[in-house]
């Protein structure tokens, strides 16, 4: 059963509600309730008892169920693909292209589920020979996941498709932008799950989010937002012990080695850093271009970044949310006030609530357009000597997110010393649709993962269990343990471990 526009069962009152709006044109397109406390821990409790019934089911019907759903979500693309548009402006083949990937991360996460987390022998080690050990990974049980509206299908089902497969159940606050999203995930569910309240959604502002950190029932929180909100979460999450994960934004950059293939370097800077509106946490926000091929490739990326437009029924919709667009004018102007150049737009690209493509070049290092994220469709595009610098600049944020790397005979090599958490070599994002893949950051970016057997484990709890098959000649954990016993014992680790 899914939490809809009406009052949660349980729940006593009307509650109240607040709008979505298409950000294109600024028209209401869904109402929804804001869930209190009460609300969200009625939601919880029902989850309890959904994530016993789920557990139980065990691995094959799980399995099976899930990819009931995966069926159910391919039928309604382009229904869910519609919501998409309306509540953040992107393009419909771009919200279709979300679904896309979704789909393919739930399909790996319910196959590969029981492989990854179930009961595997483990060797007991030569002093505990006797044992036979075995490893499971258990659900935790209910899985709070907070969400963001840049991506509200495509981040969300991150966690979601991975927590259900683990065996869990989810309650999911998505971004007061995004509500009718999550709604409609949720419902698209609901035919596989005999009525029971396995994946419900919560609507509200951040004290909803809040109030889901807050629920006794919750086992964990899985967290996508801003680092800034992440703290609160965290500290939420601290009264009960609650444990998180967080995928926070990041400041992603490229580096472009001499040997490139430039063509397809500047093509990816500039769908990494504009497609989406530049609203992708894993964008290209900073190019690291090496100067012997610095003029070509910045005259590519002009070239591209010129002939794009945002708009309605451009190549990239609005900025999601009004709040952005003075962080993407307030970048613009300090780049160009430190002596950047820009070269495709300017501060007059910079319209409420459409952006046109700003790219800058030779922007100071210092400047809040290449130490802060931006989340808007500017690439700042700056020279280096070589690849040690670009590196070193590379990794001088505090977030430590995704990469890019372009570079025919080195790709490998610069990857291993990037402090992040994803890159990709010659193509850009690649790292995300790859479900074997974790996902996730460093630092400023957060930590756990989301995606492939990482992804699953993060969602349960390892349960480790030893299991006696004969005693051994020498019982040295027990009151009648006897001297020369505890002397063989030291005799064998001498023999074994001392030389
Ligand atoms: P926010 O941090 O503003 O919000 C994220 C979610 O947290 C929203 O659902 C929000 O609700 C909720 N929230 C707000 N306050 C609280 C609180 N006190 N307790 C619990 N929940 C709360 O992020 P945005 O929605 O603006 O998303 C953009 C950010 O997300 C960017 O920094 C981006 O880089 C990052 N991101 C990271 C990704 C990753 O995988 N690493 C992927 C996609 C985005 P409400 O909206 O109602 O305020």
């Amino acid at each position: 059963m899914t939490a809809t526009d009406t009052p949660l069962p349980g729940v006593s009152g009307t509650p109240a509600t607040f709008e979505s709006l298409d950000p294109r044109t600024g028209d209401v397109v869904g109402t929804h309730p804001v869930h209190d406390a009460d609300a969200v821990a009625a939601a919880v409790a029902r989850a309890e008892d959904a994530a016993q019934w789920w557990a139980s089911l065990g691995f094959p019907e799980r399995r099976r169920r899930l990819g009931e759903w995966r069926k159910a979500l391919v039928r309604r693309i382009d229904d869910l693909a519609r919501v998409v548009t309306e509540e953040t402006g992107k393009p419909i083949d771009d919200a279709r292209l979300e679904l896309v990937l979704a789909i393919d991360h739930l399909d790996w996460a319910a196959k590969h589920a029981e492989r990854v987390l179930g009961r595997r022998m483990v060797l007991p080690g030569a002093l505990m020979s006797n044992q036979a050990a075995s490893v499971t990974y258990v659900p935790i049980g209910v899985v709070g996941v907070i969400g963001p509206w840049n991506y509200p299908v495509f981040t969300p089902m991150g966690s979601i498709a991975y927590a259900l497969a683990a065996g869990n159940a989810v309650v999911f606050k998505p971004s007061e932008l995004t509500p009718g999203v999550g709604v409609a995930l949720a419902d698209s569910l609901a035919e596989i799950v005999d009525g029971r309240a396995l994946f419900q959604v919560v609507t509200g502002f951040g004290e909803t989010g809040a109030s889901l950190c807050r629920a006794p029932g919750i086992g964990k929180i899985s967290f996508t937002g801003s680092t800034a909100t992440a703290k609160r979460v965290m500290a939420t999450c601290a009264e009960r012990l609650t444990p998180v994960v967080i995928e926070c934004g990041g400041k992603d950059p490229m580096i472009v080695d001499a040997d490139a293939d430039l063509a397809a370097a500047a093509d990816a800077a500039v769908w990494g850093g504009m497609s989406n509106a530049g609203q992708t946490c894993v964008g290209v926000e900073r190019v690291y271009v090496l100067d012997a091929v610095a003029e070509e490739f910045i005259a590519k990326v002009v070239g591209t970044a010129r002939t794009l437009r945002s708009g309605s029924t451009g190549d990239y919709g609005p900025m999601t949310s009004p709040a952005q667009v003075d962080v993407v004018r307030r970048h613009v102007e300090d780049a160009l006030g430190r002596g950047g150049r820009a070269m495709v737009g300017g501060p007059e690209s910079v319209q409420q609530q459409f952006i046109e493509p700003v790219v800058i070049v030779d922007v100071p290092e210092d400047s809040t357009a290449v130490t802060e994220e931006t989340f808007g469709p500017l690439l700042v595009v700056n020279r280096v000597p070589d690849v040690a610098e670009a590196v070193r600049r590379a990794n001088a944020t505090g977030y430590g997110l995704g990469a890019t790397v372009f570079s025919k005979n080195r790709g490998e090599e610069i990857a291993t010393q990037l402090r992040c958490g994803m890159v990709a070599i010659n193509g850009v994002i690649s790292f995300a649709g790859v479900p074997s893949l974790p996902f996730g950051g460093v630092g400023d970016s957060g930590f756990g993962r989301i995606h492939g057997a990482d992804g699953l484990r993060e969602f349960t709890r390892p349960q480790a269990v030893a299991r006696q098959r004969f005693p051994l000649p020498i019982a040295v954990t027990s009151f009648r343990r006897s001297s020369r016993g505890m002397k063989a014992l030291l005799g064998v680790v001498r023999l074994r471990y001392g030389r």
